[in-house]
């Protein structure tokens, strides 16, 4: 199920409660009167609704763009994997690393870049 489409539906679901909480139901003549209790009813089914279409937006930019980063482990320059297809440095001609868990395999490049 397409999350953002979920959290739109209970954002719509939510304001129709807020603003319409006395619900009459023809078929079995029963009528929901939610009006006690309609803002924090509406409100929360709200908070749920921005909280699947917040987690969407999560997962989609995690998807695209955490694998992209390089670094040069000479100048520390970063560079994304779509400028420079053949990952090398352009100044130093030396093969790029990932970004992902550099400074943890080369501790005194940290070093040096916190000093200047
Ligand atoms: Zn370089």
């Amino acid at each position: 199920m397409n999350l953002v489409f979920v959290g739109f539906i209970l954002i719509l679901l939510g304001i129709i409660i807020i603003i319409n909480p006395i619900s009459h139901d023809y078929i079995w003549g029963y009528i929901s009167d939610l009006s006690d209790y309609n803002i924090p009813l509406g409100g929360l089914i709200i908070a749920v609704g921005i909280y699947a279409l917040y987690l969407s937006t999560k997962t989609e930019s995690k998807k695209s763009n955490e694998p992209d980063y390089f670094i040069c482990p000479s100048c520390l320059h970063p560079v994304v994997e779509s400028d420079v297809p053949e990952l090398r440095c352009l100044k130093c001609n030396l093969d790029l690393e990932p970004i992902k868990g550099f400074y943890e395999r080369h501790p005194e490049k940290k070093e040096s870049l916190t000093s200047c």
